[in-house]
């Protein structure tokens, strides 16, 4: 160790980055401090988080009400196993969450990050047709979806442009696209083809925004239909809110919009405001009850070492505080009008092929093919980090969804620096 080496330096020798080709990746910037909307690199640049580290830190970092409430749960119990064991603060939070979760919703399972609470989902899914007899054996998925990186989630993931050493280990997967105002009709019909040839457990699918695809909406209507279609067969509707969840589309839920259910909802992200990894899976009373049985192997025999991490659960509770909290549905709002305006502002603009938004998401494609992880889009980043504005963009689309405490002039640097790029 050598701590007069700056901390970019020590990274190189020994770390492993996650989606990084480490030959030809620039190095890490190392951040060193996070508060409110911004993060600060250890030469002390600091830089506005748009996309709220991944959409998680909703109420922004280093939140006072949240770190206090981990603190006093810290010291008043750390951590148990959850077998065997149960705890205020998972009971709490279970209570409070079904209270907000569509109301068909009954039971909360717990997981550590995004892909487990889709893997259990999907398990689920599978044990409940095989408890009651049934081999049911395909999932349905989106083209392009993103349900995170274990086998399962991968499998049911459709932007698999770098799943290739795995695919021949995948579940069996059968695609459709999303339903686009004018396209519902022949979806619902490819859907019916693909119920009618295969044998369906679950359909996986992120409600009305496919975030890591590029932000992209679909019909709620159309999508309405499909999970209709589904449950019509006995097929398991499993809705992936991780992205959506907690009020980034207006609602606290994107399920919202629709009419029909889903079974089973995965949550994880903004629910611990970024401060914890936790993810739930909540599902529908009747998946529990076919787990019920004198047979102690229909049981769901599937856990995590933290599940329902105390301090995790602690973190969940007081931003479910945050969520509708005054403050934050002011916020919310604002953010989301000065999206709408945003979004007329380059609409027409030449480069511009598509701008769109939903409550705090806004999404700007340009008019320009760029691949996911090369070299323009790497071009793209540094534009905007240059100008002291963490953005991701996702191949051609510029994305943000800052943190809800974002200031208002905090959010118009992020849409000069936008303005700026399309004028370069
Ligand atoms: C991030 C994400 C996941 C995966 O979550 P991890 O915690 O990264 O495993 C799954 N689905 C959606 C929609 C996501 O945005």
């Amino acid at each position: 160790m050598n701590k007069s080496k700056s901390l970019v330096e020590r990274d190189r020798n020994h770390l492993w980055h996650p989606l990084t080709q480490h030959q030809t990746a620039p190095p890490p910037l190392a951040i060193t401090k996070a508060k409110g909307a911004l993060i600060w690199d250890e030469c002390g640049n600091s830089y506005i988080d748009g996309i709220g580290s991944w959409y998680t830190a909703m109420y922004g970092h280093a939140n006072e009400h949240i770190i206090n409430a981990m603190t006093n749960q810290m010291k008043q119990l750390d951590f148990v196993m959850f077998s065997g064991f149960t705890h205020a603060p998972a009971i709490e939070l279970s209570e409070r969450l079904l209270d907000i979760l569509p109301s068909n919703q009954s039971r909360i399972f717990f997981n550590d990050n995004g892909s487990t609470a889709i893997e259990a989902g999907i398990k689920m899914a599978l044990q409940y047709h095989f408890n009651r007899g049934e081999k049911r054996d395909t999932l349905i998925a989106f083209e392009d979806g993103f349900h995170g990186d274990t086998f399962g989630a991968m499998s049911a993931s459709g932007l698999s442009s770098y799943n290739g050493p795995f695919e021949d280990f995948l579940l069996k997967v059968e695609r459709i696209p999303v339903p686009k105002e004018d396209s519902i009709a022949d979806v619902v019909k490819i859907l019916e083809e693909i119920l009618a040839a295969n044998s369906c457990a679950a359909f996986v699918f992120e409600p009305l925004v496919q975030g890591a695809a590029g932000m992209k909406f679909h019909s709620a209507e159309g999508l309405d239909l499909l999970l209709k279609k589904c449950q019509e067969n006995g097929v398991i509707c499993i809705a992936d809110e991780i992205m959506t969840g907690f009020g980034k589309t207006g609602k606290n839920f994107a399920s919202e919009y629709l009419n029909a259910e889903p079974d089973i909802i995965c949550l994880s992200k903004a629910l611990t405001a970024g401060m914890f990894p936790l993810s739930i899976t909540s599902c529908a009373e009747h998946l529990f009850e076919a787990f019920l049985s004198d047979e102690v192997s229909k049981g769901f025999f599937h856990a995590h070492t933290f599940s329902a991490h105390p301090i995790g659960c602690a973190a969940a509770l007081a931003g479910l505080d945050l969520l509708n909290s005054e403050e934050i549905l002011q916020r919310r709002s604002a953010i989301a009008n000065a999206h709408i305006n945003f979004v007329h502002q380059v609409i027409d603009h030449p480069k511009v092929k598509d701008a769109r938004s939903k409550g705090v998401i806004l999404a700007i494609d340009l008019d320009i093919t760029i691949s996911r992880y090369g070299k323009t889009r790497d071009e793209l980043y540094q534009f905007f980090m240059k100008r002291g504005v963490n953005l991701r963009p996702l191949g051609n689309a510029i994305y943000v969804l800052p943190p809800y405490v974002i200031t208002d002039s905090e959010l118009n640097k992020i849409y000069n620096a936008i303005l700026e790029l399309l004028e370069a």
